[in-house]
């Protein structure tokens, strides 16, 4: 009976995905599968693939081999417009892609409008709602480059979450801000979190994965190589790749589990 609820709990399939530039294996084979309202963490060294398997969950870009599946809906290989799925897989990226000459609340709303085709005004409360969840509808007018990093960054997340998606995808959201403004997206990040959003985030910030991520992934050379709850992977990794890697981290961020926790 167990088995059956998981599996109908699980809203995102990954199954054996393949992904080559050239000559490179870049993805040897990852799979994974995600529950309704988990939070799943990927680390591992630069040039593991960790972006490409985020880009092919949300076809930005295509797999060679394996199946992608969405609430049990092939999203690879589906004759359905690849926006129908996009939509669901609100993506944030290390540098935010927000339009410079339109305005927080602009951002925001353009989505609703163009793509789901809502009404002006609905957009606009919905846009100003998202906002507000982020911390930033007293900004709705700031146009990007009024905004810090960490401000811009909480706008794409309220531009991703206007799409009412099911699964939010965040790679290295954090990784382009000043220290100091790191704290208000991993916030942000966390309130999501607990608050049953599913996600998947590339991030090396220890502290937020130990506290809302329920399992980490560690990748390395386009697999993962081994995954566990934060306590387990952190406190007895199983391999010599994996401890020396979480060494590393130590030594850029001090002890694991305590930075920005
Ligand atoms: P990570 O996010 O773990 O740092 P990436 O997924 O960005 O790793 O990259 C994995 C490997 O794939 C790297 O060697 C990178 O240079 C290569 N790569 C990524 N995207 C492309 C692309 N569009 N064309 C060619 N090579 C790419
Ligand atoms: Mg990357």
């Amino acid at each position: 009976m167990t088995t059956l609820t998981q599996q109908e709990d699980v809203i995102l399939r990954v199954e054996n995905i393949h992904k080559s530039y050239g000559n490179v294996e870049v993805l040897k084979g990852v799979s994974f599968s995600v529950r309704k309202g988990e939070t799943k963490v990927f680390i591992g060294p630069s040039g593991t693939g960790k972006s490409t398997l985020l880009r092919c969950i949300n076809q930005l870009t295509i797999p060679d081999k394996g199946q992608i599946w969405l609430h049990g809906e092939e999203v690879t290989h589906s004759k359905k417009n690849i926006n129908f799925f996009r939509q669901k897989m609100g993506m944030v990226f290390q540098n935010f892609y927000l339009f410079d000459h339109l305005t927080a609340l602009r951002n925001v709303e353009i989505a609703l409008i163009k793509v789901k085709g809502m009404k002006k005004d609905a957009a606009r409360d919905k846009a100003m709602e998202e906002l507000a969840r982020v911390g930033m509808d007293s900004f709705a007018q700031h146009y990007p480059s009024q905004l810090s990093g960490g401000q811009a960054q909480r706008v794409s997340i309220a531009r991703a979450l206007a799409m009412d998606p099911d699964v939010m995808l965040f790679d290295e959201p954090t990784s382009a801000l000043d220290p100091e403004l790191i704290g208000e997206v991993l916030e942000v990040m966390k309130d999501l979190a607990r608050g049953g959003m599913t996600m998947l985030v590339v991030t090396h910030e220890m502290g937020f994965a130990c506290s809302v991520a329920n399992e980490i992934m560690f990748m390395e050379e386009g697999t993962i190589l081994e995954s566990g709850s934060p306590e387990k992977l952190l406190n007895a990794p199983q391999y010599e790749r994996t401890r020396q890697f979480l060494r590393k981290l130590t030594d850029l961020y001090g002890e694991l589990g305590k930075v920005n926790g």
